[in-house]
């Protein structure tokens, strides 16, 4: 892909710098230590839905309320940073080509936040809809994917799963309304044989999406999922 080559010139030719500051960064991920200390972190979160808690790395209300496996359908889930400034602005970029590179920077940081965990048997990029994938030109989860997978040494699968049914932007529904949008938007192409698999997004807003996916992999028998995202929309933060 074009984007590749110009990346990897860039990265050749011109002397590393902040993706942030433009500063000049020996990090190898573009990421100057000043900035990355001022980034939204979210850490200690809801271990199931990430949002934040009284109690750090203990189940929210909710959640506990919840029985395993139900609302949120994903077991657990792993995020960098609180989807606020400037990781808005960045996802944004991204997510309209215009930083393909970040994906490269956040797979690296996922991989260091999920250096301790078990490994999943697969990872599996969040589809997007054939329609949508044609008019973007990729699939912003599945350039996470890639090198996240890459970097953890699990397998990537992207071709079991498919989008078959569009839905309208999402960023003006409620939770509820995004969920019944959604209900029937996946399905398996081809029989899974894992029992556990970490689902790959760039953001989660409500987790309506993620929850979709998850519902139609535990239909088919996968028993633990993870959701794995940059960024996490808190109640009160606008997307
Ligand atoms: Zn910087
Ligand atoms: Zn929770």
């Amino acid at each position: 892909m074009v984007y590749r080559w110009g990346a990897y010139l860039q990265h050749r030719l011109l002397p590393s710098r902040c993706t942030l500051c433009l500063a000049p960064d020996s990090s190898g991920l573009n990421l100057c230590r000043d900035c990355r200390a001022d980034l939204p972190w979210l850490i200690g979160g809801c271990p199931r839905c990430a949002l934040p808690t009284s109690a750090p790395g203990q189940p929210c209300g909710a959640c506990q309320r919840r029985p395993s496996g139900f609302d949120p359908g994903f077991d657990r889930t792993v995020t960098l940073f609180q989807y606020a400034p400037p990781i808005d602005h960045l996802v944004q970029r991204f997510k309209f080509g215009q930083g393909l590179h970040l994906a490269r920077l956040f797979a690296a940081l996922l991989a260091e936040r999920l250096r301790d965990s078990t490994p999943p048997d697969c990872i599996i990029p969040v589809p997007l809809h054939p329609n949508r994938q044609r008019q973007r030109g990729f699939n912003q989860a599945l350039e996470i994917a890639r090198p996240l997978a890459r970097q953890l040494g699990c397998p990537l699968d992207y071709h079991s799963c498919q989008r078959i049914r569009a839905t309208p932007a999402q960023s003006q529904l409620s939770a509820a309304q995004r969920r019944r949008n959604l209900r029937g938007a996946f399905t398996l192409i081809r029989p899974l044989a894992v029992k556990h698999v970490a689902l790959v997004d760039d953001v989660m807003t409500t987790g309506s999406t993620l929850e979709a996916l998850a519902d139609t992999l535990r239909a088919a028998g996968v028993e633990m999922i993870e959701a794995w995202v940059c960024a996490r929309t808190l109640p009160g933060n606008a997307r």
